[in-house]
């Protein structure tokens, strides 16, 4: 694993150039590796151990506090001691200035030993935020103290009626008193409803729990104004504390109403939470006091603020557990002894087995995993070079990445959630019977990795995004940027003649993608166009992927010597005839804006 991150760092992305822009200028190879060295380390003793612990011992609730194993709050402890909560944070606010694209890789790792001991990256995402929106009070007592490890975060948009469709959500926040703008933690209100699926929404791994709450202010006449636009953003401490971010002693009114029971990705709790009911009254009234974050009616947009990052973390996590099968699964299959080859002349049932991995079928499994989960982990870390791009390249440069990103992160998050599955479906499929049991680590990654399809945007919102929005936003430009780059590869992949096929095939592949585009949009009408929204992004990742896996081709040497090379090019030829063919029958439905689905009477089902 170290050795494919080393090679699309440094070999393709060449991270190590990042070091020229002033951001980074005390930065070096030598202190990037020392980073990943780091997490290896911390992942490989203080997370692979106890994955299977953290699945046994679910969260429980013992009608006070929420207990989980020992073995996560050791995590979750050295992981805030590594300094990497705030390693990409400015040296003044006490972190490292680390490329966004090294702490990506680096936190690969935990994705890799156990993706749900940690919920590291809902503290940074809610730090992160209010570092960009909140006010200095905010700043200094919440996120400061979250990206020490004092505090953690919590991201509370979903209801239990809203979850796709935030536009809908109820909780309400009205302000405490006539005198609620003269706080010094921000104008302070006073909020009630409930918030499902809250991950990480109660523990006793830190010291307070902060959550970010979105919720509507009413509007004059007292009710709540419909759509997006009435939605405002809140701190909500779970327990209050004062201006200087010391505890007050006292608990703010949000109660939990139960965990929930999940399929996989049991390491973190995941909760409904109920806010305002006056279980814990302050001041004697019920209602949970929360502190505005940026402008009323502007929640949306500040929670948005991190979704490109957040997205790239969950499509990192589905990515990790993908590799992760696929190890396991290698691993197997170079030790199970069973079946013999078949010869010219069939079996020779004298001969003794052969071990699975010789088996063609069983090296398709296994070279299909390590083409979604290898092709998969340079996309992610493309996209966290464009983060970085976007933030410290030149301006021209850094808006050719904000677009690109905006084209390309559906991509970033849902492409590895299905297919990184897929590949753990096939690692179960490598073990036969065995993958089907708990004696085997296999089944648990699916059971894990079966969550990315559903958060941070299903499957099905975020290809609407891709077709809806992102690639006909600023009249396609973002499409054209990235048409650009994959002519680009194209033309440099032309011209060796190992990957000259690949290169012409990637070409249709990005004209038909084009063209369907065109078709799905022909009548205008986004119901034709967006009822096959999904099929458009299947295809779209697969030519993304195609492109990813040709320009890190290009990486390798011509004439190798090494075996992760002939496996890297192994992967890309994989990818190129067995994949790639399968966009025709994607796209043929976008184009023809099909209606099989959309136009079916509910009754005939
Ligand atoms: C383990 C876990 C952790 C989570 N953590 C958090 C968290 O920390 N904070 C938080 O706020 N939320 C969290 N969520 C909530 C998650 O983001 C939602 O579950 C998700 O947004 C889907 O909402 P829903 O469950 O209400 O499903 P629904 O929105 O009801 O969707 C059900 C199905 O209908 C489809 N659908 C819905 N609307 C449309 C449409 N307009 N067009 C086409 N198809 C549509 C969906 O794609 C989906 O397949 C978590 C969820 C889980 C399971």
């Amino acid at each position: 694993m170290r050795a494919i991150l080393d090679f699309l760092l440094y070999d393709w992305l060449h991270a190590d150039q990042l070091t020229q822009r002033p951001r980074f200028a005390d930065h070096s190879r030598e202190t990037f590796d020392a980073v990943l060295d780091t997490c290896e380390r911390i992942a490989r003793e203080k997370y692979a151990p106890f994955n299977r612990t953290v699945d046994i011992e679910e969260p429980r609730f013992d009608g006070e506090k929420v207990i989980l194993p020992r073995a996560t709050h050791e995590a979750n402890r050295a992981y805030a001691e590594s300094g990497m909560l705030s390693a990409a944070q400015d040296y003044d606010e006490g972190g490292m200035q680390l490329p966004y694209t090294i702490e990506a890789a680096a936190n690969a790792f935990f994705g890799l030993a156990s993706v749900s001991i940690g919920s590291s990256m809902l503290t940074k995402g809610n730090a992160n935020l209010l570092l960009v929106h909140g006010t200095e009070a905010q700043k200094a007592v919440f996120a400061r103290n979250e990206f020490n490890g004092r505090f953690s975060g919590t991201m509370c948009l979903s209801e239990p009626q809203a979850g796709s469709s935030l536009s809908d959500i109820t909780t309400r926040a009205v302000p405490d008193g006539p005198d609620f703008e003269s706080y010094p933690l921000g104008p302070r209100y006073r909020l009630k409803g409930n918030k499902m699926w809250i991950s990480a929404g109660e523990h006793e791994l830190t010291e307070n729990i902060i959550h970010l709450v979105l919720a509507k202010i009413p509007g004059p006449d007292g009710k709540l104004i419909p759509g997006t636009r009435g939605i405002s953003l809140f701190i909500v401490p779970k327990k209050l504390v004062d201006a200087q971010g010391r505890l007050t002693g006292e608990r703010n009114d949000v109660a939990l109403a139960g965990l929930n029971h999940k399929l996989g990705w049991r390491g973190t709790t995941n909760t409904l939470l109920n806010f305002g009911e006056g279980k814990f009254p302050v001041g004697g009234q019920p209602g949970a006091i929360g502190y505005l974050v940026g402008r009323r009616h502007e929640g949306l947009r500040c929670m948005f603020h991190m979704m490109n990052e957040a997205r790239i973390g969950v499509g990192t996590a589905a990515v990790m557990l993908g590799m992760a099968g696929y190890y396991a699964s290698l691993e197997y299959a170079k030790n199970r002894p069973q079946g013999r080859p078949v010869g010219p002349a069939g079996k020779d049932a004298s001969q003794p087995q052969v071990r699975i991995i010789e088996h063609a079928d069983v090296k398709r499994m296994l070279l299909a995993q390590k083409s979604y989960c290898e092709g998969a982990l340079a996309l992610e870390l493309y996209c966290a070079r464009l983060v970085d791009d976007q933030r410290t390249a030149a301006p021209e440069a850094a808006d050719e990445a904000r677009l690109l990103l905006e084209v390309l992160t559906p991509i970033a998050k849902s492409w590895p959630s299905e297919w990184c599955l897929e590949a753990n479906s096939l690692a179960i499929q490598v073990h036969g019977g065995y993958g089907y049991t708990r004696d085997f680590p296999v089944e648990q990654y699916w059971r894990d990795n079966r969550l990315n399809m559903i958060h941070e945007g299903t499957h099905g919102i975020q290809a609407t995004d891709l077709l809806g929005r992102k690639v006909v936003m600023e009249g396609g430009r973002g499409l054209q940027l990235l048409a650009a780059r994959v002519n680009a590869t194209m033309e440099r992949a032309i011209q060796r003649p190992d990957l000259a096929e690949h290169a012409n095939a990637l070409g249709k592949a990005l004209q038909d993608v084009g063209s369907a585009t065109k078709a799905a949009w022909a009548t205008g009408n986004p119901g034709e166009a967006l009822a096959n929204a999904v099929p458009y992004m299947q295809a779209f990742g697969h030519m993304v992927l195609a492109w990813i896996w040709l320009d890190v081709a290009l990486a390798v040497p011509a004439g190798f010597s090494v075996a992760a090379d002939q496996g890297r090019l192994g992967a890309a030829r994989y990818f190129f005839h067995y994949e790639l063919p399968k966009i025709g029958a994607w796209l043929n439905v976008v184009r023809t804006r099909d209606a099989t689905c959309a136009q079916l009477p509910e009754e005939a089902f």
